[in-house]
């Protein structure tokens, strides 16, 4: 039971990462088969992760057709998407900022910690895990601010998936962790109106390392 649970997450991370690193590209057909012999597992675990990865957006299932990488977003969706997080995060880093507890600091400074240690995976691994743990991090900062409809609106837009999938470079990663600092340091002062610049500045910023991606 154990085992099948570690295989089932690993047979998942396998393919998110390829996913992510677009080594499997947007849009594209996914074979089971093909992944069958790639990672040399049988077909459940693979239809397990693919399921998941399907309520995560991350994946397309079309009846007769099967599965398919979802689409990259769009440049419009891309727009949308960030005026959706800069009416609502920076507002929520700073409610945040007002009641944060040891506790919680601690967490999310865990979590941004994670973000900055090398590990021995490869870059296409790391690559997955930096957009994972970003959105754990952005995840927990709303809930310590406290509105739960506006944490679900953020968390059903699968948001880090879909913009690291924007692009796969070092500098997307190597950014963001000065800019989590910034908000760590303003928590840590408990200070709202810091902690409000540090994220509309981090939002900002991340907008802006990706949008190049739709001139390529
Ligand atoms: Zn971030």
């Amino acid at each position: 039971m154990q085992r099948n649970a570690g295989l089932a997450e690993e047979v998942y991370e396998a393919i998110l990462a390829r996913l992510m690193a677009l080594k499997i590209p947007p849009g594209s057909r996914i074979t089971v088969d093909n992944l069958v012999r790639e990672l040399a597992v049988s077909q459940t675990p693979i239809r397990e992760a693919l399921g998941r990865l399907e309520g995560e957006g991350l994946v397309v299932k079309t009846h007769l057709v099967g599965y398919s990488a979802a689409p990259q977003i769009t440049r419009t969706r891309f727009n949308e998407l960030y005026e959706l997080r800069l009416l609502l995060e920076p507002d929520a880093a700073s409610r945040a900022a007002a009641v944060m507890t040891e506790e919680a600091l601690a967490e999310l400074t865990e979590a941004a910690g994670v973000m900055s240690r090398e590990g021995g995976a490869d870059d296409r691994a790391r690559y997955s895990q930096f957009a994972r743990q970003d959105a754990l991090f952005h995840d927990r900062i709303l809930e310590v601010a406290g509105n739960a409809l506006i944490r679900e609106t953020l968390a059903h837009q699968h948001t880090h998936f879909h913009i690291f999938r924007l692009m796969f470079h070092a500098r997307v990663t190597e950014e963001a962790l000065d800019e989590h600092a910034a908000i760590l340091a303003a928590f840590a002062a408990r200070d709202p109106e810091a902690a409000r610049q540090a994220m509309r500045l981090h939002v900002e910023r991340s907008r802006d390392r990706l949008l190049p991606a739709f001139d390529l």
